[in-house]
């Protein structure tokens, strides 16, 4: 998944107040996402997932001129990772803004983590330049990652989002015709087969989420819940909670049509190999298992 990658480059979200040095890396977004540089290196294996692009972040030294409205975000391993504040900077030579989004099928994967969760912050922290309760301008807390308000002390945290992924299966006499529910999305023209999710609502714990997302995307109940991991995906400021589950009764599908184009069991013979090289996501992860493992895939 997005956030597993060697040891070496470590995650560490400890807020220290650093100062950038040259080799730093400083990260810079806009809306039409990370400034990052693109290689193509040849070799693409499609059917993995993997599009031959390498990508580079910039470097404080890359700058012709060093943004001065500059926070630390985080490290990986040795490397440190800034994030500057400024709508505009001077871009490094070589250097174009790329949707992050699309970064996600390119090497290497640290660097794709370490953009995707710069942009949450980024996003955290130009959607609160103002407090929320009085409006005046706010200010980024001196010795931990917080924004606080001058005028009445509110203090804001990074925005993480839960919600659920979740694995509908339907065990048969013979193992070799259990089957797992996959969707997909309307009104996207390249939605790959995914798994019914869902924000969680306030108020609501994750298996009330499961139950819920399930019966209003197909129709469905379902017994037997099994957490299997957690993963943040910052894409979308959540943290997904992966959950297996069985159908309870009826295995008949109704889709919300508002929200899914269709939705099926497949048997695990038939699921389709397009997220057979999908590194990046839960969902990927899990369908994958489910067509390799079957039954182990939760035990
Ligand atoms: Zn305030």
């Amino acid at each position: 998944m997005i956030q597993e990658f060697g040891d070496e480059h470590r995650y560490d979200n400890h807020f220290e107040p650093y100062t950038p040095a040259e080799k730093d890396y400083l990260l810079h977004f806009t809306a039409a996402g990370c400034l990052a540089r693109v290689c193509h290196v040849g070799g693409a294996d499609a059917d993995a997932g993997d599009s031959g692009e390498v990508v580079e972040l910039p470097r404080v030294a890359d700058y012709p001129r060093v943004p001065t409205d500059v926070t630390y975000l985080f490290s990986l391993g040795e490397e440190r990772f800034f994030l500057a504040l400024e709508d505009r900077v001077a871009a490094p030579a070589g250097f174009a803004y790329e949707s992050v989004n699309w970064l996600r099928h390119a090497e290497p994967q640290h660097l794709l983590f370490a953009a995707a969760t710069a942009s949450q912050l980024d996003r955290w922290y130009r959607d609160n330049r103002f407090c929320g309760r009085c409006g005046a301008p706010t200010e980024l807390g001196p010795s931990s990652r917080e924004i606080v308000c001058p005028e009445c002390a509110r203090i804001v945290y990074p925005k993480i989002c839960p919600g659920a992924i979740c694995a509908v299966v339907r065990l048969a006499d013979d193992p070799a015709d259990d089957a797992i529910v996959l969707t997909r999305y309307a009104g996207r023209t390249t939605a790959l087969w995914a798994l019914v999710a869902g924000f969680t609502e306030i108020g609501e714990p994750l298996e009330d989420t499961v139950r819920r997302e399930v019966m209003e995307e197909v129709g469905l109940s379902v017994k037997n819940l099994r957490f299997y991991k957690s993963q943040p995906w910052s894409f979308t400021d959540t943290l997904m909670a992966g959950f297996w589950c069985e159908v309870d009764g009826d295995p008949t599908i109704t889709v919300d049509r508002s929200e899914l184009k269709e939705a099926r069991w497949f048997r695990r013979d038939e699921i389709p190999l397009e997220r057979t090289g999908d590194r990046a996501s839960m969902t990927g992860e899990m369908i994958e298992r489910f067509r390799t493992m079957g039954r182990a895939a939760w035990e």
